[in-house]
């Protein structure tokens, strides 16, 4: 069976343990958009015992808290949908009321242009150094 996240598709894995991972996608659009991946190929949350469920949750929120810190956003978006690769992950995407589909979903209808920013050098190390004090 071919899964795109257990063949490591896109991104930059940012922080890991023996069970998570964070990447971080280059998005052309959304910056600092990241994903904390479980992985073991697992299909639900509910496949999993409550402390792996907590660890899991535990890391897409401080990921979030990090990406708050670091830009500022208008709001944060967490989504799990799995319907295309069914492994479980989490996307934490940095949304902007500039971005180019705000306030739809990054998935939904293009309403503009957008923000075409992508991550500066010092962003990114302030996000892995803040990802890996927060997560150690
Ligand atoms: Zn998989």
């Amino acid at each position: 069976m071919s899964c795109a996240i257990c063949n490591g598709l896109d991104g930059e894995i940012i922080w890991n343990d023996n069970t998570l991972r964070v990447v971080l996608l280059d998005h052309p659009d959304y910056k600092g958009y990241c994903r904390v991946e479980l992985i073991a190929h697992q299909k639900e949350m509910t496949d999993l015992d409550e402390a792996l469920q907590f660890n899991i949750m535990r890391c897409v929120f401080k990921v979030e808290t990090v990406l708050r810190k670091i830009f500022n956003p208008a709001k944060i978006n967490l989504a799990s949908l799995g319907n295309k690769t069914p492994h479980i992950h989490w996307h934490i995407i940095p949304r902007f009321k500039e971005d180019a589909h705000f306030p739809n979903s990054h998935w939904g209808e293009k309403l503009r242009d957008g923000l075409h920013q992508t991550i500066s050098a010092q962003e990114k190390k302030e996000l892995i150094t803040l990802l890996n004090q927060s997560l150690s």
